[in-house]
């Protein structure tokens, strides 16, 4: 099927107005979000294919000059929202730079036809691949956009590839915007697709930008950015699940700061907020990469240690409480000690244990560990009825 060549842009010109104004009537809302700059974009490539549409009908110099350059500008404000919406600083030299040789190499050869029409062509293909090469680079493998973004980019590559190879076989007079034919067609439906998806997968990029941003809100803890007390218990039964899958150890500590409300009263709110972050870090340090710490309370964590004996939890557990003993935390000038004490509950779960009883168990240890003098680590038996296990320093008091 053949379309009329001027309708079929008048089209895409429609289309993408009506895109540009909704993006741009949303996006001066939040200017972070990189809408703003998809709806320029979007203008840009309307106003180029109002060019396209009335070529032949008013001067060269807008109908090819002008709407060639414009549509290599809303490539490059495509470009610069990639880089917003992801939160980096946009290369505005990098993006902007095609555009400004498509502008030089249409003032200097709009005289001339095959010239101009490869120039236009290859300045856009380069725009494309441009697009394609940072959508791999900064854009996280797992997101439905990034799909979106490189098969657009890729069409549109496609489209202006058969042009220049028209061109080259000496078809240029059929690839001129007022001629109607299959190619033209083809090549302009292209053009349409390109608009969509990149526009389409620009707009959902933001969409999974912000809805990372808020799962992360929703799981991390504001004030040590370790997993927040639901996340750590989410993550307590995928562990669960797995050691019982695997028959292997699992061990689950409780720790508590010592006499952290002294802490607050002597040096105040935001001294203890540095008091928690300290012991976070310290903690975080020693654990490995398959460990996991979230923060189950004000001044308590939950450590889950996968494939780790009742020994191997103990020995490296009560590293970590001896270390602290001598690395205080620093607020301004002052320096604050601390002191944790641990309750551990090790076992290779069978279908009794539930997270809620573990926790119950690690917890039960930390009690004993408080009441045994604090600064002290305690290992639940791995019968109940047996009594618990003590380790650690008991002698040593808070000093503030
Ligand atoms: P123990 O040795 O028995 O654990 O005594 P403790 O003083 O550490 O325990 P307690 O439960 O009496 O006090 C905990 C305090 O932690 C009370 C609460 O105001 C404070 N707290 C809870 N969350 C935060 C927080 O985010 N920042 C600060 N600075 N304090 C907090
Ligand atoms: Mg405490
Ligand atoms: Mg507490």
């Amino acid at each position: 099927m053949i379309a009329h060549t001027p309708t079929l842009f008048a089209c895409v010109a429609l289309v993408a107005t009506i895109m540009a104004f909704c993006l741009i009537l949303v996006g001066q809302f939040n200017r972070h979000d990189g809408l703003l700059t998809i709806g320029c974009g979007l203008l840009a490539h309307a106003v180029a294919y109002v060019g396209y549409t009335f070529y032949g009908h008013a001067p060269l110099w807008f109908t090819y000059g002008a709407a060639n350059t414009l549509l290599s500008v809303a490539l490059a404000f495509y470009g610069a929202s990639l880089f917003r919406i992801v939160e980096l600083r946009v290369p505005w030299w990098r993006v902007f730079a095609p555009m400004l040789l498509m502008l030089v190499s249409m003032v200097t050869l709009i005289d001339t036809l095959e010239p101009r029409m490869l120039a236009a062509s290859i300045m856009l293909m380069v725009q494309c691949s441009l697009i394609i090469y940072w959508t791999l680079r900064y854009i996280p493998k797992q997101g439905r956009a990034r799909m979106l973004l490189i098969i657009g980019s890729s069409i549109s590559l496609i489209g202006l590839g058969m042009r220049v190879v028209a061109i080259i076989g000496g078809g240029a007079a059929e690839m001129r915007y007022d001629v109607s034919n299959l190619k033209q067609t083809i090549s302009v439906s292209i053009g349409t697709f390109t608009a969509m998806m990149i526009s389409l997968g620009l707009v959902l990029l933001s969409k999974e930008r912000s809805e990372s941003l808020l799962q992360r809100l929703a799981l991390r803890d504001v004030l040590t950015g370790i997993l927040n007390r639901r996340a750590i218990l989410e993550q307590f039964s995928k562990e669960l699940e797995r050691a019982r899958r695997d028959s292997s150890f699992l061990a689950v500590a409780m720790v508590d700061i010592d006499h952290f409300k002294q802490i607050n009263d002597v040096h105040g709110h935001l001294a203890g907020d540095e008091v928690i972050c300290h012991c976070v870090n310290h903690l975080t340090r020693r654990l490995r990469q398959s460990d996991s710490i979230g923060r189950y309370g004000g001044e308590e964590f939950l450590l889950l240690l996968p494939g780790t004996s009742p020994e191997g939890a103990v020995a490296v557990l009560d590293d970590v409480r001896a270390s602290l003993v001598g690395a205080p935390a620093k607020f301004g000038e002052t320096r604050i000690e601390l002191r944790i004490s641990i309750g551990v509950c090790c076992v290779v779960p069978d279908e009794r244990d539930t997270t809620a009883s573990l926790l119950a168990r690690a917890d039960a240890a930390l009690y004993e560990a408080k009441a045994m003098g604090r600064n002290t680590l305690c290992l639940a038996p791995a019968d109940l009825q047996q009594n618990d296990t003590r380790i650690g320093d008991t002698s040593e008091t808070l000093s503030g």
